[in-house]
């Protein structure tokens, strides 16, 4: 039997459905969508190009040996999203473990998310698959709310003029899509020691600004605490790190962005690095409260 806290934990890619195991598309319970989210993972190399602090991919592993070529990727998305939502409208879904044990409020799909064991938006095939899964869901809710089609991005990939307007296009035209841009640091020693990207902070910051002043999305902000006072090179998630965050969203706010919302959650998950710590909920409702106070749009925590 699993707990909602345990499904939140488990963001397993693993999914098998009558004796199938899926190699791209995978269910999880997700507190911040509150309920199911379908994601898409075009990245089955578990390429990115961001190596985050706290990233729950773990890169060690072998690779599957199911692995398609990647021109047949699109299609396969295709064939596992239909299954899926075969076996959800037929009640299967919601009557096999783990997904047997959520809540009535809770069984609902939520969203199909692009996100995945890498950043998305560099996959070769993003957009393609991102064109089927949207005329997927309006085939197969033509006549019924439709779960939103949502891409979970660091942003990179829209820093590019074409790419971002075909995303606004197929994510944002119908009304029924959302992006949700990662934005864990604005000041230098913060992303280096979270990111670990190799694209220079200013051309980050650049980018990311050009994106929220052309695109409405939700701002998502992974808020840690690391290590041990003892423990060489750590540091806890003080004001060093707030303050340059803070000042810039409200900057861009100033200016005019298109910011719809804005995430602070912690890790719900045990990271791969162990001197990564959940940051105490208190500080996040602080961070949330003054926010609040200068921002005008929501601030939630999670
Ligand atoms: S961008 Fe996402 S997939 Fe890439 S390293 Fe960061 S958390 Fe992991």
């Amino acid at each position: 039997m699993s707990t909602v806290g345990e499904l939140v934990a488990d963001h397993s890619r693993q999914f098998s459905l009558r004796g199938r195991t899926f190699v791209s598309v995978y269910p999880v319970f997700s507190r911040r969508a509150r309920g199911i989210s379908v994601g898409v993972n075009l990245n089955l190399d578990r390429g990115c190009n961001f190596d985050c602090i706290y990233c729950q991919v773990d890169r060690t592993g072998p690779l599957s040996p199911r692995i398609p070529p990647l021109k047949e990727l699109p299609a396969l998305v295709g064939e596992e999203l239909s299954l899926l939502f075969e076996a959800i409208s037929s009640g299967e879904f919601f009557s096999s473990p783990p997904f047997d044990d959520l809540p009535e409020s809770l069984r609902a799909v939520r969203d199909i998310a692009f996100s995945g064991d890498g950043e998305p938006t560099m996959s070769p095939v993003f957009m393609e698959a991102a064109t089927l899964a949207r005329d997927f869901l309006s085939r197969q809710f033509a006549h019924g709310e439709s779960p939103l089609l949502r891409l979970i991005t660091n942003g990179t990939g829209l820093f590019g003029r074409e790419l971002r307007a075909k995303t606004e296009e197929v994510f944002l035209s119908s009304g029924s899509g959302e992006i949700w841009l990662k934005l864990d640091a604005a000041s230098q020693p913060y992303f280096d020691r979270i990111e670990r990207s190799r694209i220079p902070f200013p051309r980050m910051m650049e980018g990311l600004e050009e994106i929220v002043m052309s695109l409405p999305v939700t701002l998502q902000t992974m808020v840690l605490d690391f290590g041990a006072p003892d423990m060489p090179g750590s540091f806890a998630s003080d004001r060093r790190f707030w303050e340059p965050l803070l000042k810039q969203v409200e900057s861009w706010a100033r200016q005019g962005a298109k910011i719809r919302g804005w995430h602070l959650y912690g890790v719900a998950r045990t990271p791969a690095l162990p001197e990564v710590r959940r940051v105490d909920p208190e500080r996040l409702k602080v961070y949330a409260g003054e926010a609040r106070e200068r921002l005008p749009f929501p601030v939630e925590v999670f």
